[in-house]
């Protein structure tokens, strides 16, 4: 697993975890630190293994093999708080009732609850809601709740499975923004699980991959989207072309503006030297210029919300080879010819560095 992220005040450690059901092994070796007021999520395809580490670190399961330690050194989890999916308000109590619950269950006095509950409901725009009850709610309401809720009690370590697997996508992305302004606000050390790419994209310091219960690769966002340490991961993440190192003869490298562009150099002048190498890149790093001389034709175009997927086939030492490529620009027509250029690749062999 590659880790770029710097040390720092790390406030949770698992080592080596795994569990398994029966023959399925749900999570496989997971190694991974949680630091101190960081947002975490875990993305990977359903099955992964994804819900089962929350639960390891909830404290709802018990690892197979392996351990989860916190920041002091004990194996304690409290007060860890999980957040599912489906969220589960109490459907009698009203909005104020239900963020004071977990107050009330710790004996907080009844004064001390509502200054807490007042100041989440501002908090969460949900100062106007306080008498309702949840049926009355949005899905983007309830869900709200459900976080400040979470919140009250000032977990140590806030779980959160899918936690807008309900909502609609504008919503989602509203909510997703909403719940890291108050993670900051309220500095607390956030693990989300989701197989919502832009979601996890939008509101994550860190991000884990799991596939086969194993966590692949974590690191910081752009890291991780820039230097995929797999063509799982790559694929995973978006559009991505793979190809032979010998089809750079037809393809113009030109580095961009994305970062370790020396990595690609070096990997470009080395794919030359090594024909047969297998290379990758992401459909957006794929430019193409109509040009009437050039090595390949656009078979395919489809508008793709605000980008355009150009299918471009290139013919080159007797097999027919096709790349995709992302691009803002529309005017390209099937069937015109067309030159190549690419700013980014990857290579199986040499990454992770
Ligand atoms: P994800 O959250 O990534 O979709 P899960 O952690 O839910 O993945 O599941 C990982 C694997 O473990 C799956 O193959 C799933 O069927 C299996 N699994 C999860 N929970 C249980 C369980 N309680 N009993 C048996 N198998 C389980």
């Amino acid at each position: 697993m590659q880790d770029s992220e710097a040390p720092r005040r790390r406030m949770c450690s698992m080592k080596n975890l795994s569990k398994r059901y029966g023959t399925t092994t749900a999570v496989c070796d997971v190694t991974l630190d949680l630091h101190h007021n960081e947002l975490v999520s875990i993305i990977g395809p359903s099955g992964a293994g994804k819900t089962t580490l929350l639960r390891l670190m909830a404290g709802l399961e018990r690892p197979d093999g392996g351990s989860i330690e916190f920041g002091d050194g004990s194996k304690q989890r409290e007060p860890a708080v999980l957040v599912f999916q489906d969220f589960l308000l109490f459907p009698t109590m009203s909005v104020a009732r239900n963020i004071g619950f977990g107050l009330r269950a710790r004996g907080w006095k009844r004064r001390d609850i509502r200054e807490r509950v007042d100041e989440l409901m501002a908090r969460f725009g949900l100062t106007d809601k306080a008498d309702s009850y949840p049926a009355l709610l949005s899905a983007g309401q309830q869900q709200r709740v459900a976080i400040a809720r979470a919140l009250a009690v000032r977990p140590r370590l806030l779980l959160l499975d899918e936690p807008f697997g309900h909502l609609d996508k504008n919503l989602k992305m509203e909510t997703a923004r909403y719940l890291r302004r108050m993670q900051q606000e309220f500095g607390i050390t956030t693990v989300a699980v989701t197989h919502d790419l832009e979601e996890a994209f939008a509101m994550s310091d860190r991000v884990g991959i799991m596939m086969d219960g194993r966590l692949i690769q974590s690191g910081a966002v752009s890291e991780v989207y820039s230097r995929p340490a797999t063509f799982e991961i790559a694929r995973f993440l978006g559009p991505v072309n793979r190809f032979p190192a010998s089809l750079l003869e037809c393809v113009r490298w030109m580095p961009g503006k994305a970062p370790r562009v020396t990595a690609g150099d070096d990997m470009h002048r080395e794919a030359l030297r090594r024909p047969d190498c297998r290379l990758y890149c992401r459909a957006e790093s794929v430019a193409i210029v109509p040009d009437q001389d050039g090595p390949a034709t656009v078979a395919e175009v489809v508008f793709a919300g605000i980008m355009v997927m150009y299918r471009v086939r290139i013919p080159h030492n007797g097999v027919d080879h096709e790349l995709t490529a992302l691009s803002l620009e529309d005017g390209i027509k099937p069937g015109t010819r067309v030159s190549l250029t690419i700013s980014q690749l990857f290579s199986e062999e040499t990454n992770p560095k």
